[in-house]
Protein backbone atom coordinates (compact mmCIF):
# COMPACT_ATOMS: atom_id res chain seq x y z
CA UNK A 1 0.00 0.00 0.00
CA UNK A 2 1.21 3.33 -1.02
CA UNK A 3 2.27 5.68 2.38
CA UNK A 4 -0.58 6.92 3.80
CA UNK A 5 0.39 10.38 4.14
CA UNK A 6 1.02 10.37 0.07
CA UNK A 7 -2.30 8.69 -0.23
CA UNK A 8 -4.16 11.83 1.90
CA UNK A 9 -2.29 13.53 -0.48
CA UNK A 10 -4.19 12.47 -3.50
CA UNK A 11 -7.54 12.38 -2.11
CA UNK A 12 -6.97 15.59 -1.54
CA UNK A 13 -6.49 16.52 -5.01
CA UNK A 14 -8.79 17.32 -7.64
CA UNK A 15 -9.20 14.90 -10.58
CA UNK A 16 -10.68 11.72 -11.92
CA UNK A 17 -9.72 8.59 -10.07
CA UNK A 18 -11.49 6.54 -7.03
CA UNK A 19 -9.12 5.87 -4.53
CA UNK A 20 -9.45 2.12 -4.66
CA UNK A 21 -8.46 2.43 -8.62
CA UNK A 22 -5.24 4.68 -7.64
CA UNK A 23 -4.69 2.02 -5.28
CA UNK A 24 -4.95 -0.43 -7.65
CA UNK A 25 -2.79 1.92 -10.21
CA UNK A 26 0.16 1.65 -7.33
CA UNK A 27 0.04 -1.67 -7.39
CA UNK A 28 0.34 -1.77 -10.99
CA UNK A 29 3.55 0.56 -11.31
CA UNK A 30 4.97 -1.12 -8.24
CA UNK A 31 5.06 -4.32 -10.63
CA UNK A 32 6.55 -2.94 -13.40
CA UNK A 33 9.37 -1.59 -11.34
CA UNK A 34 9.97 -5.07 -10.33
CA UNK A 35 9.78 -6.45 -13.71
CA UNK A 36 11.52 -4.57 -15.92
CA UNK A 37 14.19 -2.01 -13.53
CA UNK A 38 15.00 0.70 -14.07
CA UNK A 39 13.12 1.75 -17.35
CA UNK A 40 11.14 5.06 -16.55
CA UNK A 41 7.02 5.43 -16.74
CA UNK A 42 4.81 7.78 -18.56
CA UNK A 43 1.36 8.63 -17.36
CA UNK A 44 -0.37 10.28 -20.47
CA UNK A 45 -3.29 12.73 -18.74
CA UNK A 46 -2.21 14.04 -15.69
CA UNK A 47 -4.63 16.92 -14.82
CA UNK A 48 -4.36 18.03 -11.61
CA UNK A 49 -2.14 14.68 -11.05
CA UNK A 50 -4.15 13.27 -8.40
CA UNK A 51 -3.37 10.07 -10.21
CA UNK A 52 0.36 11.33 -10.65
CA UNK A 53 0.21 11.04 -6.98
CA UNK A 54 -0.19 6.67 -6.91
CA UNK A 55 2.08 6.48 -9.53
CA UNK A 56 4.59 8.56 -8.63
CA UNK A 57 4.73 7.28 -5.63
CA UNK A 58 5.64 3.41 -7.23
CA UNK A 59 8.13 5.26 -9.52
CA UNK A 60 10.24 6.30 -6.12
CA UNK A 61 10.35 3.13 -4.58
CA UNK A 62 11.22 1.92 -8.12
CA UNK A 63 14.46 4.33 -7.96
CA UNK A 64 12.54 5.77 -11.86
CA UNK A 65 11.29 8.81 -13.12
CA UNK A 66 8.23 9.31 -13.87
CA UNK A 67 7.26 11.55 -17.00
CA UNK A 68 3.99 13.33 -16.69
CA UNK A 69 2.22 13.99 -19.85
CA UNK A 70 -0.50 16.61 -20.44
CA UNK A 71 -0.86 19.80 -22.74
CA UNK A 72 -3.08 21.08 -19.11
CA UNK A 73 -5.80 22.58 -21.41
CA UNK A 74 -8.48 20.25 -20.46
CA UNK A 75 -10.13 17.42 -22.50
CA UNK A 76 -13.51 18.17 -24.42
CA UNK A 77 -15.32 17.09 -20.84
CA UNK A 78 -13.64 19.53 -18.80
CA UNK A 79 -14.56 22.23 -20.84
CA UNK A 80 -16.88 25.23 -19.85
CA UNK A 81 -21.00 23.67 -20.24
CA UNK A 82 -19.26 20.59 -20.36
CA UNK A 83 -20.26 17.51 -17.45
CA UNK A 84 -16.76 17.57 -16.00
CA UNK A 85 -16.14 21.05 -16.12
CA UNK A 86 -15.07 22.77 -12.70
CA UNK A 87 -14.21 26.99 -12.85
CA UNK A 88 -11.24 27.34 -10.24
CA UNK A 89 -8.92 25.51 -13.36
CA UNK A 90 -9.42 28.15 -15.38
CA UNK A 91 -6.90 30.69 -15.53
CA UNK A 92 -8.16 34.32 -14.91
CA UNK A 93 -5.97 36.25 -17.35
CA UNK A 94 -6.92 33.90 -20.14
CA UNK A 95 -10.22 32.22 -19.65
CA UNK A 96 -8.53 29.27 -20.44
CA UNK A 97 -8.32 26.03 -18.35
CA UNK A 98 -4.50 25.61 -17.01
CA UNK A 99 -3.91 23.05 -14.57
CA UNK A 100 -0.21 23.29 -14.52
CA UNK A 101 -0.02 25.49 -11.46
CA UNK A 102 -1.93 22.41 -9.65
CA UNK A 103 0.98 20.17 -10.82
CA UNK A 104 3.49 22.43 -9.30
CA UNK A 105 1.81 22.26 -6.07
CA UNK A 106 0.01 18.76 -6.11
CA UNK A 107 3.79 17.32 -6.53
CA UNK A 108 5.51 19.84 -4.09
CA UNK A 109 2.76 18.87 -1.70
CA UNK A 110 3.54 15.09 -2.49
CA UNK A 111 7.04 15.43 -2.06
CA UNK A 112 7.78 14.26 -5.38
CA UNK A 113 9.22 17.43 -7.53
CA UNK A 114 12.14 14.89 -7.95
CA UNK A 115 10.83 11.85 -8.89
CA UNK A 116 8.19 13.52 -11.56
CA UNK A 117 8.93 15.92 -14.81
CA UNK A 118 5.83 17.47 -16.08
CA UNK A 119 5.86 17.21 -20.18
CA UNK A 120 3.60 19.42 -21.52
CA UNK A 121 2.04 18.99 -25.01
CA UNK A 122 0.20 16.95 -26.83
CA UNK A 123 0.55 13.59 -26.41
CA UNK A 124 0.06 11.85 -29.46
CA UNK A 125 2.82 14.43 -30.66
CA UNK A 126 5.22 13.44 -28.28
CA UNK A 127 4.63 9.40 -28.24
CA UNK A 128 5.54 9.83 -31.45
CA UNK A 129 8.96 11.26 -30.55
CA UNK A 130 9.59 9.24 -27.69
CA UNK A 131 12.71 7.25 -27.86
CA UNK A 132 12.88 5.45 -24.47
CA UNK A 133 11.69 2.30 -23.47
CA UNK A 134 8.77 2.27 -20.60
CA UNK A 135 8.18 0.43 -17.38
CA UNK A 136 5.41 1.39 -16.90
CA UNK A 137 2.81 3.41 -19.55
CA UNK A 138 -0.50 4.29 -17.95
CA UNK A 139 -3.02 6.30 -20.03
CA UNK A 140 -5.85 8.49 -18.63
CA UNK A 141 -6.02 11.73 -21.36
CA UNK A 142 -8.67 12.99 -23.93
CA UNK A 143 -11.49 10.41 -23.97
CA UNK A 144 -12.63 11.57 -27.37
CA UNK A 145 -11.98 8.99 -30.30
CA UNK A 146 -9.74 10.25 -32.56
CA UNK A 147 -7.56 11.28 -29.47
CA UNK A 148 -7.77 7.75 -27.80
CA UNK A 149 -6.72 5.76 -31.47
CA UNK A 150 -3.82 8.42 -31.46
CA UNK A 151 -2.66 7.74 -27.59
CA UNK A 152 -2.84 4.09 -28.27
CA UNK A 153 -0.70 4.07 -31.71
CA UNK A 154 1.91 7.07 -30.16
CA UNK A 155 2.61 4.99 -27.15
CA UNK A 156 2.28 1.49 -26.44
CA UNK A 157 4.76 0.06 -28.48
CA UNK A 158 7.19 2.50 -25.86
CA UNK A 159 6.41 -0.73 -23.54
CA UNK A 160 9.05 -3.04 -22.75
CA UNK A 161 8.68 -6.69 -23.03
CA UNK A 162 7.15 -7.61 -19.45
CA UNK A 163 6.15 -3.98 -18.88
CA UNK A 164 3.15 -2.78 -17.98
CA UNK A 165 -0.09 -0.73 -19.65
CA UNK A 166 -2.55 0.41 -17.39
CA UNK A 167 -5.51 2.12 -18.65
CA UNK A 168 -8.39 4.33 -17.03
CA UNK A 169 -11.87 4.63 -17.95
CA UNK A 170 -12.66 1.22 -20.12
CA UNK A 171 -16.13 0.61 -19.78
CA UNK A 172 -17.89 -2.33 -21.73
CA UNK A 173 -20.82 -1.24 -21.14
CA UNK A 174 -21.82 2.08 -22.72
CA UNK A 175 -24.40 2.84 -20.06
CA UNK A 176 -21.65 2.87 -17.74
CA UNK A 177 -19.18 5.58 -19.66
CA UNK A 178 -17.92 6.57 -23.08
CA UNK A 179 -16.46 3.76 -25.34
CA UNK A 180 -12.98 5.17 -26.56
CA UNK A 181 -10.90 3.70 -24.39
CA UNK A 182 -12.60 0.55 -24.28
CA UNK A 183 -12.60 0.57 -28.65
CA UNK A 184 -9.84 2.39 -29.27
CA UNK A 185 -7.20 1.65 -26.47
CA UNK A 186 -8.16 -1.74 -24.63
CA UNK A 187 -9.32 -4.05 -27.48
CA UNK A 188 -6.34 -3.10 -29.95
CA UNK A 189 -3.98 -3.59 -27.42
CA UNK A 190 -5.64 -7.18 -26.82
CA UNK A 191 -6.00 -7.99 -29.83
CA UNK A 192 -2.16 -7.20 -31.27
CA UNK A 193 -1.25 -10.03 -29.37
CA UNK A 194 1.13 -7.63 -27.47
CA UNK A 195 -0.54 -7.84 -24.23
CA UNK A 196 -2.92 -9.62 -21.83
CA UNK A 197 -4.92 -8.87 -19.09
CA UNK A 198 -3.59 -8.74 -15.27
CA UNK A 199 -6.42 -7.45 -13.86
CA UNK A 200 -9.52 -5.08 -13.52
CA UNK A 201 -10.26 -2.75 -10.99
CA UNK A 202 -13.73 -0.51 -11.52
CA UNK A 203 -12.55 1.28 -14.87
CA UNK A 204 -8.94 0.53 -14.63
CA UNK A 205 -7.66 -2.23 -16.77
CA UNK A 206 -3.42 -3.62 -15.98
CA UNK A 207 -2.18 -5.01 -19.03
CA UNK A 208 1.28 -6.96 -19.02
CA UNK A 209 3.36 -6.89 -22.65
CA UNK A 210 4.21 -10.50 -23.73
CA UNK A 211 5.61 -10.20 -26.89
N1 LIG B 1 -5.36 11.23 -14.37
C1 LIG B 1 -6.11 12.38 -13.93
C2 LIG B 1 -7.24 12.76 -14.85
C3 LIG B 1 -6.84 13.09 -16.26
S1 LIG B 1 -8.11 13.98 -17.12
C4 LIG B 1 -6.64 12.16 -12.50
O1 LIG B 1 -6.27 11.20 -11.84
O2 LIG B 1 -7.42 12.97 -12.03
C5 LIG B 1 -7.47 13.97 -18.75
C6 LIG B 1 -6.30 14.91 -18.99
O3 LIG B 1 -5.84 14.64 -20.29
C7 LIG B 1 -6.62 16.41 -18.93
O4 LIG B 1 -5.81 17.05 -17.99
C8 LIG B 1 -6.31 16.92 -20.35
O5 LIG B 1 -5.66 18.18 -20.38
C9 LIG B 1 -5.37 15.85 -20.87
N2 LIG B 1 -5.43 15.70 -22.33
C10 LIG B 1 -6.52 15.45 -23.09
N3 LIG B 1 -6.18 15.36 -24.39
C11 LIG B 1 -4.84 15.55 -24.45
C12 LIG B 1 -3.89 15.58 -25.52
N4 LIG B 1 -4.26 15.37 -26.78
N5 LIG B 1 -2.59 15.83 -25.22
C13 LIG B 1 -2.20 16.05 -23.93
N6 LIG B 1 -3.06 16.02 -22.88
C14 LIG B 1 -4.35 15.78 -23.13
MG1 LIG C 1 -9.78 8.80 -15.99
Amino acid sequence: MIDPTLREVALATKGFMPPDEGDALYEAALLAGRNVPSLNMVEVGSYCCRSTVWVGAAARSSGVTLYAVDHHGGSEENQPGWEWFDDSVVDATTGRINTLPFFTDTMTRAGLTDVVRAVVGDSAALGHAWRENLSFLFIDGGHGREIARADFSAWHDHVALNGIFAIHDVFTDPADGGQAPYEEIYLPAISSGKFRDVSATGSLRVLLRVS
